[in-house]
């Protein structure tokens, strides 16, 4: 099967450091392998989306050699598909409608993983909000991140559909994941838990599992994690700035060191970037420099 990968950013902020290692990583290492890249936009949460930071997202991605293959798909076009997604899985017994707010769960102590009130006494007020019925869970093996195993207090019946009628992210990303033929992701290990669920809803849909790589947060310097707002500003758009972000990239990834002599063109970094890329030196820890 050919490699078919992606970036799905949120346009909740526009393109920064740390999204440009991602889409960096993740471009590299389809195009490593002769494959496609996606680029799809997760703007599901919509009071948190902005058109204006989409339209920033795509431009920074050109600006910055990273063209991506086939049309750029966006969450909320796809609202139905989604929406047919979590009701014939309510049909078929495997999700369930849910009452509960967070205040029902607080007092039951039923966080962070969900009892199944619901599910043994349906829900009869509205609003609901949909959750899969988990019953089965695999680990996998993480190019970057070793072996994964099951979390021992598995990952609890997590939210299809949010109570405010907003399609929840595990849902669409699994769903888009296998429409769009996805074979292999490039993501960042804040979402590595997520994977778990991602997984047991692919199995329970008998779609191809996928193969992972989460690449390492980026850390402070003394060790602690970099806050989001350490990475909340746009990158820059100059050529020059470009080709020194380009670069920092790079030696963050592991694969280039601070001395190494660069092509000033933005086209022929991308292309030295391939050339040298390799995703097995990605370092098991990234430190701000
Ligand atoms: N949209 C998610 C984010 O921006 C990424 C989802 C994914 O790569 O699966 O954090």
């Amino acid at each position: 099967m050919n490699y078919i990968g992606r970036f799905a950013p949120s346009p909740t902020g526009p393109l920064h450091e740390g999204s440009l290692l991602t889409a960096l990583a993740s471009y590299l290492e389809a195009k490593k392998h002769h494959g496609l890249w996606l680029v799809r936009i997760e703007d599901l949460d919509q009071p948190r989306c902005q058109q204006a930071h989409e339209k920033a997202i795509l431009e920074a991605l050109e600006a910055y050699g990273l063209h991506w293959d086939k049309t750029v798909m966006r969450q909320t076009d796809r609202i139905d598909r989604y929406t047919d997604l979590f009701q014939s899985l309510i049909a078929q017994g495997q999700a369930y409608r849910c009452g509960c707010s967070r205040t029902d769960l607080k007092s039951r102590h039923a966080l962070p993983h969900y009892d199944r009130y619901c599910l043994l006494h349906p829900a009869n007020k509205e609003p609901t909000a949909v959750r899969f019925k988990v019953e089965q869970c695999s680990g996998f093996d993480d190019l970057l991140q070793g072996s994964q195993p099951t979390p021992s207090e598995g990952v609890g019946d997590f939210i299809l559909y949010r109570r405010d009628g907003i399609v929840a992210y595990q849902l669409a990303v699994v769903l888009d994941d296998y429409e769009q033929g996805v074979t292999d992701i490039v993501r960042g290990s804040d979402l590595l838990d997520e994977t778990h669920k991602q997984r047991a809803l692919q199995l329970t849909q008998d779609y191809p599992l996928l193969k992972y790589a989460h690449l390492p947060l980026v850390l402070a310097a003394d060790g602690q994690k970099l806050s989001k707002q350490t990475f909340a500003c746009a990158l820059p758009t100059e050529p020059l700035e470009i080709i020194k972000q380009l670069k920092k990239a790079m030696v963050r990834l592991g694969q280039i060191d601070e001395k190494c002599d660069i092509p000033s063109d933005v086209g022929a970094f991308i292309q030295f970037a391939l050339d040298v890329w390799d995703i097995q030196k990605v370092p098991k820890v990234i430190k701000n420099s």
